[in-house]
């Protein structure tokens, strides 16, 4: 398995896997796509592999492959769980197809999830050394059962490691967190990102846009969304923001991308104002973005990152969209 960047933290478990050193909980942080869970899925082949290598071609590798390794368990929302013969049958559930952000925001991992856990953690490995618990959108566990999972932390067994992979992990109890090594995952370099990639036509815009996330830059790439910033941004240039900001109720999977796309212009306006002209570099925009920055003073991006970081704390929260799409209706009085 080939993984691009992140080698402090793969250190740092190649260590504990040769010592078989690991604690009890881990939480893997840092933006989607970045690379938190191909690393985790790097880390577990090798620590299940025969050679201790992750070489693919063992039977152990062989086997977590298929997900069928019984100490190795992914906790999923729990509706999805319910679905999991199914997925698995038409392959949508394997190693390779996990991911995650592949579920809505608003289904939840609930408390009959980690009761589930708190049972089975009771009897010992069936085959590995240690049994691994991942939750792998961890900020879905609503407030009763990270309660429950609290409890589990507080006095697990030695040989139960769970991670907790979230994008947000804020959205943890303090409680929680306190209890977990802490792993942050950042953006891969340029030269990293290149490797992934090779050449392709604005690549260091799709690097910026992405965050220097490969995952994100993929989404970007398959939701056409270097296209819809366009649109945006021409729209606001001409000052038709009524097209972009409807009164209308948003749904959730509409407004992640309108935040990620606000947040991202806002990003591209502070730097401009910064002077930072490596902005410019590859951008299929550069006309409307310095318009646009030329017509947004200081007060007014102060205004608008408020607005913007309201929206997003709200989105982590898990409001409803509609309520978010209210919060953003009121973005388009600090624009143009
Ligand atoms: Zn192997």
């Amino acid at each position: 398995m080939r993984l691009i960047g992140h080698k402090k933290q793969i250190k740092y478990f190649e260590k504990l896997i040769k010592e078989d050193a690991f604690l009890n909980a881990y939480i893997f942080s840092g933006l989607e796509g970045v690379g938190k869970l191909e690393a985790l899925k790097y880390i577990l082949l090798k620590y299940v592999c025969e050679k201790k290598e992750g070489c693919g071609e063992c039977t152990r590798c062989k086997r977590l492959k298929k997900l069928s390794i019984p100490d190795i368990n992914f906790i999923l929302p729990d509706r999805i769980s319910e679905n999991l013969n199914k997925m698995y049958e038409e392959g949508e559930w394997s190693f390779e197809n996990l991911r995650t952000d592949k579920f809505s925001r608003e289904l939840v991992i609930g408390i009959k999830t980690v009761r589930r856990i708190e049972e089975e953690i009771k009897f010992k490995p069936l085959e590995l050394e240690r049994k691994f618990y991942i939750f792998l959108d961890a900020d879905l566990l609503n407030r009763e059962a990270q309660n429950a999972l609290l409890k589990i932390l507080e006095e697990p067994p030695d040989f139960v490691s769970f991670f907790l992979i979230t994008p947000f992990p804020d959205s943890l109890h303090l409680t929680i967190t306190s209890r977990c090594i802490q792993i942050p995952f950042f953006s891969l370099n340029f030269e990293e990102f290149k490797k992934y990639f090779g050449k392709r036509k604005s690549l260091y815009f799709l690097y910026r846009f992405s965050g220097g996330s490969i995952g994100r830059a993929k989404k970007i790439i398959d939701e056409n969304l270097i296209e819809e910033y366009g649109n945006f941004l021409k729209e606001i240039a001409r000052n038709e923001n009524e097209e972009y900001f409807p009164f209308k109720k948003f749904e959730k999977s509409e407004i992640k991308n309108k935040i990620f796309l606000f947040g991202f212009f806002l990003e591209e306006l502070t730097k401009i104002k910064l002077d930072k002209k490596e902005i410019f570099r590859d951008h299929p925009y550069v006309a409307e973005i310095e318009f646009l920055s030329s017509r947004i003073d200081p007060y007014t991006l102060d205004f608008l990152y408020e607005k913007y970081y309201k929206i997003l704390e709200g989105f982590k929260r898990n409001i409803p969209a509609y309520f978010l799409g209210y919060l953003f209706d009121s973005l388009r009085f600090g624009l143009p």
